[in-house]
């Protein structure tokens, strides 16, 4: 196969170890002499890799107790409703910071009274909002930590005095969190622990039944707690290959492993924009993500944009172009980037440069 070096923004890339265990499991699914496509999701076997799955989330986060994981269908798009329906009685607060805050929001107002309390929208989202006040009264409020298309993270866990709802999408296990800190965290699989196709959601039990309003069976938490996510047929590959991406988070060491290796690749990455006279980044450097890394051509450069791009591309990178909204270059520098995908980028920088000097 050709090597490649891959920043797609998501799906993301995966370990090859992980490809090739699911190579391995559409061959013959734990030695069943079935394909993990065709296997029942009735079966002990089945009904262990869920069980490892969950209990891989509970150790990876050391999410404490009173908390459940389920795994659902709909991407992390659907959990904006699924939210708003499950939690939203009287008030809803909403931190936008950028495309995917906003639409979360849009499922809120659409439900009931919800607010957007600050955002980032006046500087194209470059910053993460800071200072602003939760209102008591709220009956959550809700966060995006990291903002995928602009390249701002929020790298803590702030304190909340009402409950607080992070979409984690895009930087789940990338650092440790203080799970205790949240009443639920949910999020798409396809952006650093898996593949498209399940979604996931960690909940304090606690902070459900608190809304009057009838909820759709699928669209009731608690039925996914009480069903272990089995209510309907779950996304069986996807939860698979999740499963095998949490096995491999676990062998490089865990989630505080990894944010070490996250945090040197970025540096190296915001390291060259810096220097380059190229390039300018686009984040607020507080909240620079260490995840979605965005920059453009500099200043009186823009005109070299197109030709960067096909001068990366023939040197094996691909997925670099930035979000429309942002334009200019994106490198999603997911857990499965290594040091050396972010080095062979840089290197074409440098080369790039020096065609322009
Ligand atoms: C990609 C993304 C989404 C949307 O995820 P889907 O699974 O495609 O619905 C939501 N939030 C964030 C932060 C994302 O990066």
């Amino acid at each position: 196969m050709k090597k490649v070096h891959v920043f797609n923004a998501g799906p993301c890339l995966l370990p090859q170890e992980v490809y090739d265990s699911a190579i391995e499991a559409i061959r013959d699914f734990a030695g069943t002499g079935v394909s993990v496509l065709s296997i029942s999701h009735r079966t002990k076997e089945w009904d262990a890799i869920m069980d490892e799955t969950r209990a891989l989330w509970k150790e990876l986060l050391n999410i404490p107790d009173g908390y459940e994981v389920i795994f659902l269908g709909g991407g992390a798009s659907l959990q904006f409703l699924y939210v708003a329906m499950n939690f939203l009685e009287k008030k809803a607060a909403y931190v936008d910071t950028g495309v995917w805050a906003h639409k979360a929001f849009k499922e809120a107002k659409g439900l009931g009274n919800a607010v957007e309390i600050a955002s980032s929208s006046d500087k194209n989202y470059n910053y993460i909002p800071k200072g602003y006040e939760i209102p008591k009264d709220a009956d959550y409020l809700h966060i995006t930590t990291n903002n995928t298309i602009y390249g701002t993270e929020l790298k803590e866990d702030i304190d909340c005095p009402v409950p607080l709802i992070a979409d984690m999408s895009s930087d789940i296990m990338s650092r440790p969190v203080d799970v205790s800190k949240y009443a639920m965290i949910y999020g798409g699989a396809q952006k650093n622990v898996g593949p498209a196709g399940v979604a996931f959601a960690i909940i304090r039990t606690d902070a459900l039944g608190k809304v009057s309003r009838y909820l759709p069976t699928m669209l009731d938490y608690r039925v996914h707690i009480d069903k272990l996510s089995m209510f309907n047929t779950p996304p069986v590959f996807s939860i698979y290959v999740m499963h095998e991406t949490l096995k491999w988070i676990k062998a490089q060491g865990g989630v505080e492993a990894i944010q070490k290796v996250n945090i040197r690749k970025a540096e190296t990455l915001y390291n060259e924009i810096d220097r380059n006279p190229l390039f300018v980044g686009t984040a607020a450097r507080e909240d620079r993500s260490l995840m979605n890394i965005c920059f453009v051509m500099a200043p009186g450069k823009e005109e070299l944009q197109d030709e960067f791009l096909a001068f990366a591309k023939a040197h094996g990178i691909i997925g670099i172009k930035g979000h429309r909204s942002v334009g200019g270059f994106r490198a999603s520098t997911y857990n499965a980037c290594t040091q050396e995908d972010v080095d062979a980028l840089v290197a074409c920088m440098k080369e790039f440069e020096k065609l322009h000097a």
